[in-house]
């Protein structure tokens, strides 16, 4: 066949590890035989981001917003062991975190489905895509410990710090806490236009959960401010496109998840989108099969997989080990990538080619060759799974495609 030519570039961010190892292969194996691959080259790896004092990863957001794609590999967020291990200038900051500030997305993980790994909630057939409102709440909280005697207010002043308000939280007749939360219109309006574009793009029902009942301010304001958006500028189109919006108690949500078959968009509070992602993830098997892609409220994408670097096979690796590592949720990243540039180059032939990938890889599964972490999960009548090294897994997938 003819390559598959592409107009724009895709900003390809590489990162580190035993996922940067993988990025190569599936690059050589899986797209380059195929398409004429452009791409505006940005390294992520931990060396070149202490190297430029990690202004690559904001040059790479940046590039993200002038081209509108990108897909990413995972990347090492330095901790202390790290620093030493690369003998870094400093312990930069997550790279995922930098980019989301630029582009102040939101980000929403969406689980992929094959026939022969069951969920453990049996009902679920379909992906759970969690959005995590990535702001404010008790992640950039004060808190502090109040002796017996004490009293905490919530004092609020003008800009010249005259009071404006204060109210009493709590008289203290012995020992106690007691923490400050807060949030911004502006980071839930950005985060509901994103999840409303997301399910629109989608086409699936959309599901916020908060708990209004008891927190009348705080809560409140993000039902009230999805309800105002939705009404002025998604209703019609949500109604045109045949799925709905829908506000509820976060309990009531959470029992309507458990006994759903799946295919919503579940829009959580910061709190609630970081506890239950980890149990939707668990919940559908592997971290090998968590994609991941950060939306901005203005439609810019960025692809990654959703688990990281994959360390403990990357040095079994260095040490001229096989290992069995699942490219399945950074293959998605990159069809999701190149679905989404053809969309939007009108370039037919790169969607129609993500999506037969995709399919490829899902079908490779489906007839019993995978990669190590899906052997005990898989179930399928007739099918007696064989477990592949992880370029073998990635040959075997070309195969089929
Ligand atoms: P991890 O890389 O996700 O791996 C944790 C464990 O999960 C692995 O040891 C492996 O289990 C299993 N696993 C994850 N992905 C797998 C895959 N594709 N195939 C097979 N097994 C897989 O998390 P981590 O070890 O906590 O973090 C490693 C590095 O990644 C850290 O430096 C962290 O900063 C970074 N990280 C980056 C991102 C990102 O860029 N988005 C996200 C998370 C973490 P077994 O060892 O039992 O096989
Ligand atoms: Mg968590």
């Amino acid at each position: 066949m003819a390559k598959i030519r592409m107009l724009t570039p895709l900003v390809e961010m590489d990162g580190d590890e035993m996922t940067r190892v993988l990025w190569k292969w599936l690059k050589e194996i899986l797209l380059e035989p195929y398409i004429d691959l452009k791409t505006e080259y940005y390294d992520l790896g931990l060396t070149e981001r202490d190297r430029t004092d990690d202004r690559v990863t904001e040059e790479s957001a940046l590039a993200t917003k002038r081209l509108g794609v990108a897909v990413k590999c995972a990347t090492i967020t330095p901790n202390a062991q790290r620093v030493e291990e690369y003998g870094l200038k400093r312990m930069w900051k997550s790279p995922n975190g930098t980019i989301r500030r630029i582009l102040d997305g939101t980000v929403f993980r969406a689980p992929i489905i094959v026939n022969g790994i069951t969920p453990y909630v049996h009902g679920w057939k379909k992906p759970i895509v969690l959005a995590r409102h990535a702001y404010g709440d008790v992640y950039n909280s004060v808190e502090s410990r109040v002796k017996a005697g004490q009293n905490a207010y919530l004092l609020v002043t003008d800009k010249d710090g005259n009071e404006v308000e204060r109210k009493l939280v709590h008289s203290f007749d012995c020992d106690g806490i007691v923490q400050g939360v807060h949030n911004l219109d502006k980071s839930i309006e950005a985060f509901a236009r994103s999840c409303f574009n997301y399910a629109l793009e989608n086409k699936i029902p959309m599901w916020l959960g908060a708990k209004d009942t008891i927190s009348k301010t705080y809560d409140h304001r993000f039902k009230d401010i999805f309800a105002e958006i939705y009404e002025c500028d998604y209703r019609a189109a949500f109604e045109k496109a045949g799925i709905y919006y829908m506000y509820t108690l976060i309990d009531d949500v959470v029992a309507r998840i458990m006994r759903s078959e799946g295919g919503v968009l579940w829009v959580c509070k910061n709190y609630d989108g970081d506890v239950m992602s980890d149990m939707v993830a668990t919940a559908y098997g592997s971290l090998g099969m968590m994609s991941s892609v950060l939306v901005s409220p203005d439609g810019k994408y960025e692809f990654e997989a959703a688990h990281g670097t994959v360390t403990r096979h990357y040095y079994k690796w260095r040490e001229g080990e096989e290992t069995s590592t699942n490219s399945v949720a950074t293959i998605w990243a990159w069809t999701g990538a190149l679905a989404k540039r053809g969309e939007l180059d009108g370039i037919a032939e790169l969607t129609a080619f993500a999506k037969k990938l995709e399919k490829a890889t899902v079908e490779t599964i489906e007839s019993g060759y995978m990669t190590g972490d899906l052997i005990p999960l898989f179930n399928r009548e007739g099918v007696t799974p064989v477990k592949l090294e992880s370029r073998a897994f990635l040959k075997k997938i070309a195969e089929k495609l």
